[in-house]
């Protein structure tokens, strides 16, 4: 039989059942990794939808794939276009007996399941790792979701749902099929240092923050810091383009839990994997319809757009040095802290009447870890629409500042001394 694999969002070959399915029910295979030109369209402020933080861990988590799978004989082809039509015409080209994909909550990728199904009948195969449960372990039907965080969590507290175990990289994977070549990949390999993209990293990452340092222990403590490699554990990026499976992540807090320490810290990242995984089930329901909330917080119209207000945010010169210090952080390193994120957010809502979904845009280019879910799901909680509507998550700015960074390091770091006493 000869399968294809066609990788998304899940750049790695450990637990990984599709690659694993295709593994044990092939004699050649082929992996591709179609780069969409869409990512490279510039908006209406010229920037291009897939900012270079992104790009060049996107790029060093492929070329790690490459190498991982070339270790086992295999090798990753990379071709560029619209991703449906480049699959389907590798589909036609070579007659693949089975094609291998992880499912996705995202509109654009399930409408590309669904498209590959509807032409391939019988040949696809759906797996799903891309969250920590499946549909079927929710104690819910999913158009019954709970509307609010804390139900979901309680739902799945209370029946000890367990995520199942992630699976091992497989012993080996069957020959590649030569005729397939790739295209000249575009992506950038610029630097994109502290991180480095791919599953060697991701893992190592993780390593790190449990068994090296046992960071993890003062996790509940150090999350809410704004700078810092350690206040968290950096995972984001890695879980949101796939090269570290949440699977993996969980069994690995267990493992810690029982070896060496179970506190509220090692539950605390559990209870933050939960944010996540509410999220992917909540666009996963909703699909389209998770874009559009409506009813904002304040009372300005869902559509207002003032272009001044948006673009001092997004160059972070404001009249809030908290949030130019962090807006300018993000455009220079792609990441934000959670609290971060919650400020500028609140920011750009509240204070400046920015309609949510240009600031939700905008984190969606610059973002390193930008996870659609994850990032679409807390602007709206943000915003006071989608679940759990409420209008009061308006941060007081002045007194986030006192508390979160009272000496100022954070302001002088990313905004520097001079500046920042004129901006005030
Ligand atoms: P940790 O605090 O160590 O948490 C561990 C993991 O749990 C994270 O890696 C992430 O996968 C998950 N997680 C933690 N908090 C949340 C949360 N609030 N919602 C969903 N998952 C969570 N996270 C993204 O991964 N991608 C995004 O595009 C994204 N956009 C965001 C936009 C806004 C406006 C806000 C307020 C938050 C956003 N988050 C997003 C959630 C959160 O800020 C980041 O996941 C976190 O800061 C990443 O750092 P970490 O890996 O050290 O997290």
């Amino acid at each position: 039989q000869r399968g294809l694999m066609w990788f998304r969002h899940d750049l790695r070959i450990h637990d990984n059942p599709a690659l694993a399915n295709l593994a044990s029910s092939c004699d050649q295979l082929t992996c591709v990794f179609v780069i969409d030109p869409n990512w490279y369209r510039a908006d209406h402020f010229q920037s291009k939808h897939l900012g270079a933080p992104r790009e060049a861990f996107l790029w060093q988590s492929l070329t790690e794939l490459h190498r991982a799978l070339d270790a086992m004989g295999q090798k990753l082809i990379i071709r560029t276009g619209k991703p449906l039509e480049v699959v389907a015409n590798l589909c036609m080209d070579h007659a693949f007996d089975l094609i291998g994909v992880t499912d996705h909550p995202g509109t654009r990728e399930r409408h590309q399941v669904d498209m590959l199904v509807e032409r391939f009948p019988q040949r696809v195969v759906v797996s799903d790792a891309h969250t920590l449960f499946t549909q079927h372990q929710l104690p819910f039907d999913l158009p019954d979701i709970p509307a609010t965080f804390t139900q979901f969590r309680k739902a799945v507290e209370k029946r000890e749902l367990m995520p199942r175990l992630p699976l091992p990289v497989p012993e080996s994977l069957p020959a590649p099929i030569t005729a397939i070549k790739s295209d000249p990949a575009p992506l950038s390999d610029r630097r994109i240092a502290p991180y480095q993209g791919g599953e060697i990293a991701g893992r190592a990452q993780l390593n790190h923050y449990l068994w090296d340092t046992h960071r993890i222990q003062r996790y509940k403590e150090t999350r809410n810091g704004l700078d810092g490699w350690d206040f968290s554990s950096r995972l984001s990026a890695w879980l949101a383009n796939g090269s570290l499976s949440v699977r993996w992540v969980a069994a690995e807090l267990d493992r810690y839990e029982r070896n060496v320490e179970k506190n509220e810290s090692t539950y605390w990242l559990y209870f933050e994997l939960l944010w996540r995984e509410y999220f992917q089930w909540m666009l996963y329901h909703y699909g389209a319809r998770f874009f559009a909330f409506k009813g904002i917080a304040n009372k300005r119209p869902l559509t207002t757009f003032y272009a001044e207000a948006f673009m001092a945010w997004r160059e972070g010169t404001t009249p809030f040095p908290i949030v130019n210090a962090a807006m300018r952080q993000l455009k220079q390193t792609g990441w934000l802290s959670n609290r971060s994120r919650q400020l500028v957010a609140s920011c750009l809502i509240h204070e400046l009447g920015v309609d949510w979904r240009y600031g939700a845009a905008y984190f969606e280019q610059q973002l390193i870890d930008f996870d659609v879910a994850a990032n679409y799901g807390n602007w709206q909680y943000l915003a006071g629409v989608g679940a759990d509507p409420r209008g009061s998550r308006r941060f007081n700015l002045d007194k986030q500042a006192a508390q979160y960074d009272p000496d100022g390091t954070f302001v002088k770091t990313w905004v520097g001394e001079h500046e920042s006493s004129e901006l005030k």
